[in-house]
């Protein structure tokens, strides 16, 4: 196992996001490799790790001012094992291949979780929304699906939101999507409910997230009422984490953004997290503006000098990373342990650094990795695709009533595979074990491809 990593390493050595998401799963399905030479045999981790195909382009466009901007983007293909590539899209100037890669390889796992037919994938741009105008980032996504087009489509690749990527970069992209492809399908999920989206797509990965929690806590006979809880983000998996725990009755105390974040002891309630939401969808504003409308509240802009998160130092139950990659480190895992922290659930893509996830899996609190956790955003996904096949809308509660279904059976799955493999209550090891089973029997049946 430690020549595989040697071996992605030595192949692509700056690649340090899609090295950390490899040796995360690679040593979690250590066992599952040792009660099963076949895998081995069948070097099915050589294939694992290398993507099924990764294109990379230009996409020139035009700003407001006339002149022609140059972005690089990206289309990874990770894995079609038991379904076409579900993708998530991500438009930050952070993007590149390594973040690309590292996307593609969690979702492989995840999709394969959902219980539904769906291989991973991710796609993306440096291209950094923040600041662009409707027009100008109109134009970028014009430019952007004009290649893309060439690798999606609704029994290929599906892409949906990811950081960046929310309904207006969505509409543009799929409005792009219908012109060249000239048919009117699922190949691009997070749509307008008028258009082909589904109710409770926009909330899934946030509500799921929340389930998820919910259904831990329980194996400790807790529930969120009264509990405080430290969210940080203020995107869309923030908001819907942040909506359900308030709706659940927690004490929702931190929001942030990449500026800084905010802290409101009296906690964010529905009124206050209605202006969030118009604050960062519609008006694209900073989170610092929160702490104006709220005296109550502080904000405390980043500190580059610290080597940690002061968010992660409010004593709370329970926290939620719901920004980005990396974002607790080891001494934010120290402080969150040494406020005695119950519960940490991923609602971000491998937001705990290692170290930091070491230290939660040491203690006996509870650590729901983000492959299970935030897995209700591509779940719901893929009950918006089945929706379009059907060319019909289901109502906000069945869907909602699936999603609770999906995270429950995730949160079986896991804690049964952990138990199976010797790790009893070891969330991250179930997860990436049953996902791994999952990919690696259908590629044993698909053979040598
Ligand atoms: P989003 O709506 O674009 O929000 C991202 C949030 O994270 C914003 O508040 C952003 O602040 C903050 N952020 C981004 N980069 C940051 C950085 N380097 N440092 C600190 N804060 C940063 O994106 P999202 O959809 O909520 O995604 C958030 C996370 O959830 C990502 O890890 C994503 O992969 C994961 N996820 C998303 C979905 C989904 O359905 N959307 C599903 C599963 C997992 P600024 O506004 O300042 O950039």
């Amino acid at each position: 196992m430690s020549e595989i990593l040697e071996t992605i390493k030595a192949r692509d050595p700056h690649e340090r996001e899609f090295h950390q998401a490899v040796m995360e799963v690679l040593e979690s399905v250590k066992p599952v490799l040792d009660q099963n030479p076949q895998y081995r045999q069948a070097a099915v981790l050589d294939r694992i790790v290398e993507p099924e195909r990764i294109v990379s382009f230009r996409i020139p466009w035009l700003d407001d001012e006339g002149s022609v901007n140059v972005n690089r983007g990206f289309c990874v293909e990770m894995s079609s094992a038991i379904g076409p590539y579900k993708s998530g899209l991500r438009f930050h100037p952070s993007v590149n291949q390594s973040i690309l890669k590292f996307l593609a390889f969690e979702q492989v796992f995840k999709n394969a979780l959902t219980t539904l037919p769906l291989g991973g994938g991710a796609g993306g741009s440096d291209f950094d929304p923040k600041g662009k105008s409707d027009d100008e980032t109109m134009r970028f996504c014009q430019n952007f699906m004009t290649e893309l087009y060439l690798h999606i489509g609704v029994n290929t690749d599906i892409i949906t939101g990811d950081i960046g990527v929310g309904p207006r970069e969505i509409g543009y992209l799929f409005g792009m999507f219908k012109k060249l492809s000239n048919e009117f399908t699922g190949a691009l999920t997070g749509k307008g409910l008028n258009w082909g989206g589904s109710l409770i797509r926009a909330q899934a990965a946030g509500y799921g997230c929340v389930y998820f929690a919910a259904e831990m806590l329980a194996t400790r006979n807790m529930a969120f009422e009264g509990q405080k809880c430290l969210v940080s983000g203020s995107g869309n998996v923030a908001q819907h984490t942040a909506e359900k725990l308030i709706e659940l009755g927690a004490k929702v105390i931190t929001l942030s953004d990449s500026s800084g974040y905010i802290h409101d002891p009296e906690g964010v309630d529905k009124d206050k997290l209605a202006y969030v939401k118009l604050l960062k969808n519609i008006r694209r504003g900073r989170i610092q503006e929160y702490a104006d409308k709220y005296p109550g509240a502080v904000y405390m802009a980043v500190d580059h000098n610290l080597d940690y998160n002061p968010l992660w130092s409010h004593r709370a139950a329970c926290a939620f990373p719901c920004a980005t990659q990396n974002e607790v480190s080891e001494k934010d895992a120290y402080n969150l342990i040494n406020n005695n922290i119950k519960l940490v659930c991923e609602g971000a893509n491998m937001p705990c650094t290692p170290e930091a996830t070491d230290i939660f899996l040491d203690k006996p609190m509870l650590y729901g990795p983000a492959k299970a956790a935030n897995a209700g955003g591509v779940a719901v996904s893929g009950l918006e695709m089945v929706q379009n096949s059907m060319r019909l809308n289901w109502l906000g509660e069945e869907v909602d009533n699936r999603l609770k279904i999906i995270m429950k059976q995730i949160h079986h799955t896991c804690l049964d595979a952990a138990e199976a493999y010797g790790t009893p209550g070891n969330y991250a090891n179930g997860a990436n074990i049953t996902g791994f089973v999952k990919v690696v029997e259908a590629m044993l049946d698909q053979g040598v491809v």
